[in-house]
């Protein structure tokens, strides 16, 4: 698709602007709701401002009210002012994308474009039900399964996109009322949630949930799973600066960090191979497949500044909730990182991209410095700085998985001690 930014001039900028009012992050425009209602100015009633000098006063019939070039005029003038990207819209566009967790670049693109589709959905605007091949994707469905959630049924993770357990949850619950167990939520099983909805307290379940399934791993990490991402590859190399790009410096990264895993009991796997790019569904879909506790994305950065510099960690969530694990975890890197390197601390953000979105396990993707700076190119560039990471995504791990009275000081953690505990 396009994609649409301040300046541009194009129909679909009217669209979107349309939708944004429909959201509530614009004002509705009294101007643009009379210009799309295309009948005679004076089957309205008053006219508007600019048109009301050229119209003659009402007529019963609406003949006289326009000539065809005061007409056409009426027409055009506003709709032209609708189609352009201007700052008002670049306002709402930003402020959009920071309360779905996106990137605040002003932009519609692919990601806005399909947060803004999920944001008017309304839980009874359509029937929801489980479609392996085509899953309802929205925030009826973040709805749904928020309210199940607060009812103490387990949806997994509140993410938006109706699952196969969101299917369980839903027929669990109407197992629960006494309703045929279908699956189906439509008029019947929403009337039903909502009668009990102001019985039950909030008490954002789903969180609690997977920190109890991590606990309940105890500090072995024997066995355990660790999905590893790669950014880039194939013909794909990211961020390039000179001689380094950044599918070659991830895919270093990530067989390092996969042969300090595998040299400390943990099943480590690459979720693809260097001659392939998968979109971000498709990696998610890999390591749901395989089962992993955990995804790390590997990544670096580059900005339009060179001053621009530092390594930021990322997790799923937005301004309604986030993953605990995964911001304890994204916390964690950061706090390793930092502590072995001298790189600047950019912490740790929620996102709603959908790689972390699509996982099921907490999973994170780090921004490693800045192939657009000095200092950064500079680090990135070094092996031993690459060694440093990959320890330090080790301990990040092994930490997430020690009760926190267990937990040495940062930067202190040898793997022989950890082994021998368990
Ligand atoms: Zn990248």
């Amino acid at each position: 698709m396009k994609l649409l930014r301040l300046g541009d001039r194009d129909p679909s900028v009217a669209e979107a602007r349309a939708a944004f009012i429909h959201l509530g992050f614009l004002p509705v425009a009294p101007r643009q709701a009379a210009v799309a209602d295309n009948a005679p100015v004076t089957a309205t009633g008053p006219a508007t401002a600019t048109t009301a000098g050229a119209v003659t006063p009402a007529e019963p019939d609406g003949q006289t009210s326009a000539t065809e070039a005061e007409r056409s005029a009426a027409e055009t003038e506003p709709a032209v002012t609708a189609d352009l990207f201007d700052r008002e819209l670049d306002n709402a566009v930003r402020a959009f994308q920071q309360s779905r967790g996106l990137s605040v670049d002003g932009i519609i693109g692919p990601d806005t474009f399909r947060a803004i589709e999920e944001a008017r959905r309304r839980l009874g605007d359509r029937l929801l039900y489980f479609s392996v091949t085509h899953p309802f994707v929205g925030d009826d469905v973040t709805a749904l399964q928020e309210r199940l959630s607060n009812m103490g049924f387990d949806v997994g993770r509140a993410d938006g996109i109706f699952g196969a357990r969101t299917d369980v949850a839903v027929r669990d619950f109407q197992r629960n009322r006494g309703l045929d167990p279908d699956g189906l939520c439509g008029p019947r099983t929403l009337r039903e949630l909502k009668r009990l909805e102001r019985t039950v307290t909030g008490g954002r379940q789903d969180v609690l949930r997977e920190s109890v399934r991590l606990l309940a791993r105890g500090p072995s990490l024997l066995g355990m799973v660790v999905a590893i991402d790669p950014g880039h590859g194939g013909d794909d190399p990211g961020v390039t600066s000179g001689p380094l790009c950044e599918r070659d410096l991830m895919a270093d990264l990530a067989s390092r960090l996969e042969a300090r895993l595998l040299a400390s009991g943990l099943e480590a796997h690459l979720v693809h191979g260097p001659h392939e790019s998968p979109s971000e569904a498709e990696r998610a879909a890999r390591a749901n497949e395989i089962g992993a506790d955990l995804l790390v994305s590997l990544h670096v950065d580059a900005s339009g500044s060179i001053q621009a510099q530092g390594v930021s960690t990322y997790y799923y969530g937005h301004a309604r909730g986030s993953s605990a694990v995964g911001e304890r975890f994204a916390l964690l890197v950061q706090r390793e990182i930092i502590s072995r390197t001298d790189m600047v601390d950019c912490r740790a953000h929620p996102k709603t991209w959908e790689l972390l979105r699509r996982t099921r396990m907490p999973a994170v993707q780090i921004d490693l410095g800045y192939l657009t700076n000095a200092h950064d190119v500079a680090a990135l560039a070094s092996t031993e700085f690459r060694a440093a990471v990959a320890e330090a995504l080790l301990a990040a791990t092994q930490r997430l998985f020690l009760p926190p009275e267990q937990d040495p000081p940062t930067g202190q953690l040898r793997v022989p001690r950890i082994a021998a505990r368990t």
